[in-house]
């Protein structure tokens, strides 16, 4: 389950289902677990690579889990297990909602914070909400990590513009959501989507 934080935590030690803890974040390096992590105009930051062991590791990125740093504790995560960006061979982010959808009232003080920690390119202040392009930001953070621009991938959809094609909770998705399933299988790792 899914709290917009910055709580990462690992598939082979984590309960497991039909328990829904609560975290953003799931590292896998073991085969035959199935995880799932669910969005609604929130960012799926997904990291995959080698090194001592095939691994994947899906993040759940909202604007407050951005903000908080979850991008940085990913990769503080990935040290610990002696993985560094060298390890991660791609990286994909989104679809999220977009800079054309997603605004805050600009005297909320979580859109404070968001001036404070998002690049000037990446926000676009109004006379009194302010526009953040979250995916934009999450690619610059990878890159600023070490990632290789050619192996990020952002997705070039808004799920708030495209709700023909996406679950988005500004357009009024309370419960609907999109998921996002990986697993490792016989050493190769798989994604799927599904709605
Ligand atoms: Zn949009």
């Amino acid at each position: 389950m899914q709290v917009h934080g910055t709580k990462i935590l690992d598939a082979a030690s984590a309960p497991l289902f039909p328990c829904r803890p609560e975290a953003d974040g799931v590292f896998l390096s073991t085969v035959g677990i199935d995880v799932r992590l669910r969005f609604a105009d929130c960012f799926p930051v997904v990291l995959s690579g080698g090194g001592p062991c095939l691994w994947i590791l899906g993040l759940h990125c909202g604007f407050k889990g951005t903000v908080l740093g979850i991008v940085e504790k990913a990769f503080s995560f990935l040290r610990a297990k002696g993985l560094g960006p060298e390890n991660v061979e791609r990286a994909w982010i989104g679809p999220g909602i977009g800079p054309c959808c997603f605004d805050r009232r600009r005297d909320d003080s979580w859109t404070q914070k968001g001036l404070a920690c998002f690049g000037s390119d990446r926000v676009f202040p109004g006379s009194e909400t302010v526009r953040f392009d979250i995916g934009g930001h999450l690619f610059q953070s990878l890159l600023r990590f070490g990632l290789d621009e050619n192996r990020v991938f952002l997705a070039p959809w808004c799920t708030s513009c495209h709700r023909d094609l996406f679950c988005s909770f500004r357009r009024g998705d309370r419960d609907e959501r999109m998921d996002l399933l990986f697993h490792l299988q016989g050493g190769e790792s798989t994604f799927l989507r599904d709605r």
